[in-house]
């Protein structure tokens, strides 16, 4: 059992429910992405099983632990989008598993996130729950609990997970061997996983170096190629992946006058120096373009030479600053 140290409160309170027969049928785990309630929801569903459980969770030598241990649990059944819905034939599937006799005890049925129901499978749902078949559970994982419908977030018992304090985060960020977690977990906006993460795949000294050689471009302080080689040891996805973001961020700011995260201030600083916001919007869309085109190779298999695609896309950037300041004389 490895409970999260900020999932031990919200798992004891529904250890103790289930010890005083009053878990009930429904649950409702909402709370922001990043805190692991899907973690959360694997280790409940693996006390549930267990047949010698203790007051800290699972016994994990029972042959329910063991089930669950190698995926083929045959109550556990986890039902997430296939590709961004989750549709009524999913839930019709998951029904027809709810309504078939438990095999070893209780059934635990598994929707993650909620919100990817469309409208047809969120109301297929609502029947279960209006007659919920016995011995199961059913545990609704939802990073955006308000857009789910009212009717479902009534019929269950919610469970919210909030921000853990900074303290325990960031302990728990060190004890998993992350380096500087103040930065990570502040970039993650208080999420312990989503901050682990930013660490685990470079993500955020990618996003560092990209915007670093987009800033050195604008002053031609680099070429093209010496930026590539740079940002060539990081997976080309992410580098292409910041490209975007950051273009969709400066537009976003340049046309709805919104304000600008201190990350792209300077760079915007320089660009509007350059150029009127019109030209810029013109040439900041063809840019995204560009980009855009990129990361399709980039995500098909067997892509693209890295460096020749860095350097094109850099290439694509100094082409942008080079137009902004012709259309400016
Ligand atoms: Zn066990």
């Amino acid at each position: 059992m490895s409970l999260l140290p900020w999932c031990e409160a919200p798992f004891a309170r529904l250890r103790q429910l289930r010890e005083q027969g009053r878990l009930g049928h429904a649950w409702l785990i909402a709370g922001p992405a990043g805190l692991g309630k899907l973690h959360f929801v694997r280790e409940l569903a693996r006390w549930l099983y267990c047949k010698a459980p203790t007051p800290e969770g699972a016994c994990g030598q029972c042959q329910d632990c063991h089930l669950f241990e190698v995926g083929t649990h045959p109550d556990w059944l986890l039902l997430q989008p296939e590709k961004k819905q989750l549709t009524v034939g999913q839930i019709r599937e998951l029904i027809d598993f709810a309504h078939n006799t438990s095999q070893r005890g209780i059934k635990v049925l598994v929707v993650a996130p909620a919100e990817a129901m469309n409208l047809n499978a969120a109301n297929a749902l609502l029947k279960i729950l209006e007659e919920p078949p016995p011995a199961t559970v059913l545990l609704l994982v939802s990073h955006q609990s308000a857009q789910l419908l009212p009717t479902l977030r009534s019929r269950c018992q919610q469970l919210t997970f909030t921000l853990p304090e900074p303290m325990q985060a960031l302990a728990w960020l060190r004890a998993q061997g992350a380096s500087d977690p103040e930065r990570l977990l502040s970039k993650a906006k208080g999420a312990p996983l989503n901050a682990l993460a930013l660490a685990e795949n470079d993500t955020l000294a990618t996003q560092e170096a990209v915007l670093a050689q987009l800033t050195a471009l604008l002053t031609a302080t680099v070429t093209p190629i010496q930026a590539a080689k740079i940002c060539e040891k990081f997976a080309v996805q992410t580098s292409i992946e910041t490209l975007l973001s950051v273009c969709q961020r400066l537009l976003r700011t340049v046309q709805a006058g919104l304000a600008l995260d201190a990350e792209l201030a300077p760079l915007l600083e320089r660009l509007r120096a350059m150029d009127s916001a019109t030209a810029l919007v013109r040439l900041l869309h063809g840019y995204q373009q560009q980009v855009q085109a990129a990361y399709k190779v980039a995500l098909a298999p067997n892509n693209a030479n890295a460096l020749l695609m860095l350097e094109a896309l850099f290439g694509g950037w100094v082409k942008l600053r080079e137009r902004l300041r012709k259309t400016s004389r």
